[in-house]
């Protein structure tokens, strides 16, 4: 058994190798031709190496956000003899770090198989809250209850289970993007690196090319949608979350007790918020089903499809329990809910939600590094 596992660790190590080492040589091509420099940061960042070791290529690979863009514009792309395709290269080794700095380790190879993992998880958690639903207060359930998912699920519950996996989340992430901050040797974080990372996360400034209009998605010609609709998806997302933090102050600072009016804070910081899960992702699996095959790593596509499909069907649920909640499907839309939702936190820190983190950290390094001095000279900044 243990022969296996270090066979299956050998392989896996090569293919990090083969994976990392086509990075370093289409890197060394482009830090010769640098007809890319303005598209994004990954190209700035790589006038500033000559050698691409694998912290470097680590580094470069979450600071690439797969726009496509360089891809169209090179002459050395596939069918030439050079065959450079810098975001398939990219999105390989970006995968492998995600496995690499997971934890704990072995959860990493989740990864791998993300879209099945997703669709695992998704049904035994909805089977889960099925089964409490009716083994805890049965009597209730299928009853017209007046909004109050309590009499479903007691609150102590509720906050009990996502409570503990929601730590787990934050410790499992927490400890791998640590990882990865540790191998890129980033050095001290400045207050104005700090700004401008926050400043180019929160209007995800890459996402709009090198002159603003837009990435490459079903080929050359540039569009500003995939930022739109990623912004729909990632504020959609905060609210969402900024509704469930003002509903816990309200329950245990203000002994206020849900079901909360339509009018009230939780409320509609939480229907705007489903209405940007809805509208974001449709954009966005609309966008990937389209999307040049070129771009990218095939490979992961179930990954991408499976996060966007499950944030949709948690914000669709969640705008269903909203509509249907003084009436007798409110249990069974409650239930729904909260298994899309409980899916969606056991494969966060082994899915396509890590490459949100990991860049953000790419991001930081590349704000510190740019305030340093480039002493090879070889860029234009
Ligand atoms: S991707 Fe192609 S065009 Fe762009 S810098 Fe690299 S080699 Fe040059
Ligand atoms: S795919 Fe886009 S983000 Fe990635 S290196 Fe090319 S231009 Fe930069």
């Amino acid at each position: 058994m243990q022969k296996l596992e270090s066979l299956i660790q050998e392989a896996s190590d090569l293919t990090n190798a083969a994976a990392e080492q086509e990075v370093a040589r289409i890197m060394q091509i482009c830090n010769a031709c640098r007809y890319c420099e303005g598209f994004c940061a990954v190209f700035p960042a790589m006038t500033r190496r000559i050698d691409f070791a694998s912290a470097d290529v680590h580094y470069l690979a979450n600071l690439c956000h797969n726009c496509g863009a360089c891809l169209h514009a090179c002459q050395y792309a596939p069918p030439h003899d050079f065959a450079v395709n810098v975001p398939l290269a990219m999105a390989r080794v970006r995968k492998e770090t995600y496995i690499q700095y997971a934890w704990p380790k072995m959860m990493g190879e989740l990864y791998k198989i993300n879209g099945v993992a997703v669709a695992l998880s998704t049904s035994v958690s909805l089977m889960i809250f099925l089964f409490l639903a009716l083994a805890l207060n049965g009597r209730y359930f299928g009853g017209v209850l007046d909004g109050n998912f309590y009499a479903v699920f007691p609150h102590n519950t509720l906050a009990l289970i996502f409570g503990s996996v929601f730590a787990f989340v934050i410790l499992a992430i927490a400890i791998g993007v640590t990882r990865f901050w540790q191998e890129i040797s980033p050095g001290k974080a400045s207050a104005g690196a700090a700004t401008e990372t926050a400043h180019d996360v929160l209007s995800m400034k890459y996402l709009g090319g090198g002159h603003g209009e837009g990435c490459n998605n079903a080929d050359d010609a540039f569009s500003l949608w995939r930022k739109r609709f990623h912004h729909f998806t990632f504020y959609g997302f905060m609210l969402c979350f900024a509704a469930t933090s003002v509903a816990t102050i309200y329950h245990y600072f203000l002994d206020l007790h849900a079901p909360y009016a339509l009018n009230s804070l939780p409320v509609i910081l939480g229907t705007l918020g489903g209405v940007g899960l809805v509208i974001g992702p449709v954009g966005l699996l609309y966008l990937n089903l389209q999307r040049d095959p070129a771009h990218g790593d095939q490979s992961q596509k179930p990954m991408d499809r499976a996060f966007i499909l499950l944030l949709l069907l948690i914000s669709i649920s969640g705008l269903g329990l909203l509509a249907y909640r003084n009436t007798v499907f409110m249990s069974i839309w409650l239930v729904i809910h909260l298994g899309f939702v409980m899916g969606l936190f056991l494969t966060m820190p082994y899915g396509k939600f890590a490459h949100g983190i990991y860049r953000t950290a790419a991001l930081l390094k590349n704000a510190i590094e740019k305030r340093q001095k480039n002493t090879l000279q070889l860029g234009s900044d």
